[in-house]
């Protein structure tokens, strides 16, 4: 195929008047419907209100001439709320959820001229790291099909790897963005936590959440981070911190840029060709002045089992609101769930709540407890009901100061061994997952395996730092390798200028699966 257009070269075209973002728009849906049949990155395309927000920038070019993602088609986590367009999070106690209003990053992503086309499949509310546990099944790596894309923002990965979106939108939690975007060849950028409100996100763990962009470079994603960036009314965990000019932060420079390396955690557990890869950008990086400097993160090791602690714990508590009584499904007695409705609306526009899911009054024989239950029971999936199951556990009496209260001690201390490192460094480079993309069935039926595979991303969720994952090579199989950078709080510009110094050395991201 030919190399898709980054954001920056559609955005360039559309307000210089060279191209209508309407025919960019019908390009990006022509090839989703080509593409999405054998890949499915999408739960719902939203072909015609797309069209006609794309008319719009085309009727008014002048108004739109200086924004920064004008006519940019974008792909959005089906865990965002947009306002009249279904939102499922991949779950079934969702499948006819209509929100009465838009997440504050897509009001901003449609204010700087974007053109949402559609809601992307992931793990069920963001619980995992395959898109497995999606209620409509799983997404398919572009790069080899029986394989997955990661996850849980995998739809999203899929969605700019197969070249249909230049832009999309993740959620991370404990590394969402980050590892499908590693497993698919593409940039995933996770900001500070509290640098992008999450209003109008459906929460999983709320002091992990951050939101964030996935594209093909890293300017693409500096870019896009200007526009989401920013104090939020609508979100009081929304940072007050100015927000840089990332792009211009882009210089190139790697000179004296100190890069830490844990290298004693590096030494079990992770694949040869990833371990090889690695060594070998930060090769690239000193031979081109950066300095590497050896660091110790010694609780780190403890990092994945105090995520799978705390992130199962504000789950638990998170996902009580879905009790069949505010939101979308409902099950009444005898009934099989919502299954088969979920399947006949998924990849469809738009819709009214379908009667008997959405709306339905307690019946008379029907106590409300039997009913919670009945609803909770059929619209959750396995792997959501063991996470609040674990979080629920962690949480009680008599295990609370055992399990919650010392993972959160062990928080701290993973947060103080990044403070002490970044005394020293200025970003902190680790693989951005153990192995390349797993095939779809290898993991899931054991969750312990596919949680260890998060060994690297999720201290950055903990200690609430930014972090980035950028292609750094191939494995023989042509597998992606993804190369993760993590910087001080706030700190995002240098984060993108050494990744940006990277990848103009490297030129990584400009190989494309063959679809
Ligand atoms: N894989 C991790 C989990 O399953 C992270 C998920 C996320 O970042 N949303 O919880």
């Amino acid at each position: 195929m030919s190399q898709p257009a980054t954001l920056r070269g559609i955005r360039d075209e559309v307000s210089s008047g060279a191209r209508a973002a309407v025919d960019v728009c019908r390009e990006a849906l022509s090839r989703l419907e080509a593409l999405d049949a054998g890949l499915h990155a999408f739960n719902t395309v939203t072909a015609e209100r797309a069209l006609a927000r794309a008319a719009e920038i085309d009727r008014d070019r002048a108004a739109w001439r200086d924004a920064p993602l004008a006519g940019v088609p974008v792909a959005l986590k089906d865990n965002l709320c947009v306002r009249g367009v279904r939102t499922t999070a991949s779950s079934r106690i969702l499948d006819s959820f209509v929100p009465p209003y838009d997440a504050t990053v897509v009001a901003r992503l449609e204010a700087a001229g974007a053109v949402v086309i559609g809601k992307t499949n992931c793990d069920e509310f963001a619980m995992g790291s395959s898109t497995e546990n999606s209620a409509f099944g799983p997404s398919r790596n572009p790069w080899a099909r029986d394989r997955t894309p990661g996850g849980s923002s995998g739809g999203s990965a899929v969605a700019v790897a197969a070249g249909i979106t230049p832009l999309a939108i993740g959620s991370d939690t404990g590394g969402s963005i980050r590892q499908p975007a590693a497993l698919c060849g593409i940039v995933g950028l996770k900001p500070t936590y509290g640098r992008v409100s999450r209003y109008g996100l459906l929460a999983f763990a709320s002091s992990l959440d951050q939101i964030g962009p996935l594209t093909r470079t890293v300017h693409d994603a500096a870019l896009t981070l200007s526009v989401l960036a920013g104090p939020d009314p609508a979100d009081a965990t929304s940072a007050p911190e100015p927000v840089g000019d990332y792009v211009a932060a882009l210089t190139g420079e790697l000179g004296g840029a100190r890069i830490g390396v844990p290298s004693r955690m590096l030494d079990h557990g992770v694949d040869a060709e990833v371990a090889r890869a690695f060594k070998s950008a930060l090769d690239t990086l000193s031979s081109r002045g950066a300095v590497l400097v050896d660091v110790d993160l010694p609780h780190a090791k403890y990092a994945t089992p105090v995520y799978y602690l705390v992130a199962t714990a504000e789950a638990s508590s998170n996902l009580a609101r879905y009790d069949g009584v505010r939101y979308g499904y409902r099950a009444g007695p005898g009934e099989d769930g919502p299954a088969k409705a979920a399947q006949g609306a998924a990849n469809a526009e738009h819709g009214p709540a379908k009667a008997g899911h959405y709306v339905r009054d307690v019946r008379a024989e029907d106590d409300l407890r039997t009913m919670y239950s009945r609803t909770r029971e059929r619209g959750f999936g396995a792997e959501v009901k063991r996470r609040i199951m674990l979080g629920t556990y962690v949480l009680s009496a008599g295990y609370y100061d055992a399990y919650y209260l010392k993972a959160q001690q062990v928080r701290t201390l993973i947060l103080r061994d990044y403070d002490r490192a970044f005394e020293r460094v200025d970003v902190v480079a680790m693989p951005t997952s153990p192995t390349a993309a797993f095939k779809i069935g290898e993991r899931v039926t054991d969750p312990l395996q596919m949680y260890l595979g998060d060994v690297f991303t999720v201290s950055a969720n903990l200690a609430g730092l930014p972090a980035l994952s950028l292609p750094c090579g191939f494995t023989t199989d042509g597998l992606p390798i993804g190369l993760q950078l993590t910087g001080r709080q706030f700190d995002e510009a240098t984060v993108l200028r050494i990744a940006d110094g990277y990848e103009r050395e490297t030129g990584w991201w400009k190989e494309q699966p063959a679809i």
